[in-house]
């Protein structure tokens, strides 16, 4: 009973386990709100410890996809999905096949695509079983890869929020540090120098720090000290819960702008916390839904520049939580949970019937 107090409190719409022990198939699809479009979100591989700990993660991620879809203008709902396994040993064409038989019961309510643990291989595995994916390769009609736009997204964040705490958008000269330099972080260095400013950045991975610095020209900073470290925006781009109670009162910066996701170990405590010592926060769902907007691109027949656009419409998104919260004295991450929850009130008392037929249409034409 506790599991259906915890839906009903979270509000999700549907759970689906899915076992196949013939091919080590345990996952999990969660569909938290349809009420926008389909739950959209990627599929995430990991070695949980246990079951409770994958459904927890899945349950937090697919509501947060519902926020992120929500604030960033686009016809689609939350949802996300995991499998119980190891990405480095586990892999297999049976069990993503299996997966995407799942993904196909469900008749287009979920729409998978890459996370943590997958790629561009393993949803082309799943495409052979249901229309229903995203994130695939430009053969097969996708825009591959997400986290170059998911860069290209965090770099139009970083300009807002420039403009709102320094009245200019540029970042020509600013410092900013970069914590993980993986397919996000590597990208926004890129982008950021090609602005002008000056990146420090660190990951546990040394060749990824050596590449970063020969390719981007990445002054490295040692992992404990990347938080700490006296710079104008700090862009956390590797795991979440980096701002919490004890980072929070060391960080030397006045912007948080990067693109990991759950950034806030706790929403409303680390956000007044934030707010409160004058940094100005952009939260992570708004910030860094380029990707989502790039995979969202694939339902209607990608187009690369469209979904640049689209991603240029994060500074707009975000200037606009920055003006809701300095007008009420919130801090920006319940500005940015307003903007969402006001736009799924107002769409679910119209009864949206667009995507539902957009859908159809992708279903015939697939
Ligand atoms: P990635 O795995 O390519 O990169 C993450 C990097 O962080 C890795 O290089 C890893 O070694 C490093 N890292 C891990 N712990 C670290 C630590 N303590 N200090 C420094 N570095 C550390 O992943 P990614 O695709 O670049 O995603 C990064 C973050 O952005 C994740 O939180 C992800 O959920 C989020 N995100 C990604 C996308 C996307 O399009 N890829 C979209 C939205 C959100």
């Amino acid at each position: 009973m506790e599991l259906f107090r915890q839906l009903a409190d979270m509000g999700h719409e549907r759970v689906l386990f899915c076992s196949n022990p013939e091919v080590g198939l345990q996952a999990i699809i969660a569909v938290h709100s349809t009420v926008l479009g389909p739950g959209l979100g990627g599929v995430r591989m990991w070695p949980y410890a246990s079951w409770d700990e994958a459904l927890i993660d899945v349950l937090r991620l697919s509501r947060s996809m519902t926020y992120k879809a929500a604030a960033a203008g686009i016809n689609l709902g939350g949802g996300k999905a995991v499998i119980l396994a190891d990405p480095k040993h586990d892999k297999s064409e049976a069990l993503f096949r299996s997966f995407g038989q799942y993904v196909d019961s469900l008749g287009g309510l979920y729409i998978t695509a890459e996370d943590v643990g997958t790629d561009t291989e393993d949803m082309e595995l799943i495409l052979s079983e249901t229309a229903w994916v995203t994130g695939v390769s430009p053969a097969h009609g996708g825009g591959g890869d997400p986290s170059p736009v998911t860069a290209y997204g965090v770099l139009q964040g970083m300009k807002a929020a420039a403009q709102r705490q320094w009245g200019e958008a540029a970042l020509a000269g600013r410092t900013v540090a970069v914590q993980g330099l993986g397919n996000v972080g590597s990208h926004l260095a890129s982008y950021l120098r090609q602005e002008g400013a000056k990146v420090f950045g660190s990951d546990i991975d040394p060749e990824r720090v050596a590449r970063a610095r020969a390719e981007h020209g990445v002054e490295p900073v040692g992992l404990d000290e990347i938080l700490e470290v006296e710079c104008d925006v700090l862009a956390p781009c590797a795991l979440g819960a980096v701002l919490n109670e004890e980072t929070i009162p060391k960080l030397r910066c006045a912007v948080v702008a990067g693109g990991a996701n759950n950034q806030l170990a706790d929403e409303a405590r680390d956000g007044r916390a934030l707010h409160e010592r004058g940094i100005l926060y952009a939260p992570d769902f708004v910030i860094n839904a380029g990707g989502l907007m790039n995979v969202y691109n694939e339902l209607t027949g990608y187009n690369r520049e469209r979904a640049m656009r689209m991603t240029r419409g994060i500074y707009l998104n975000l200037m606009r939580v920055f003006e809701i919260a300095g007008a009420e004295g919130v801090p920006t991450h319940e500005a940015a949970e307003r903007v969402a929850e006001e736009r799924i009130a107002k769409i679910k008392a119209l009864r949206p019937q667009h995507w539902a037929r957009t859908m159809r249409e992708r279903r015939a034409r697939s």
